[in-house]
């Protein structure tokens, strides 16, 4: 997946290396970017909850 309008948030210290945390400036979703090059999206609506 492509993501062109994102914000970048910062960047946390995990257990397995440094995790960077963007948001999507279309729908609000927290993106985590794990040192793996793995992509996590969260629903800005989950975050809610
Ligand atoms: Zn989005």
């Amino acid at each position: 997946m492509f993501y062109d309008r994102i914000d970048f948030l910062g960047e946390q210290k995990g257990e397995k290396g440094t995790n960077k945390y963007f948001r999507c400036q279309k729908c609000g979703n927290a993106l985590i970017l794990s040192e793996e090059g793995i992509i996590y999206e969260v629903s800005a609506k989950l975050r809610l909850i």
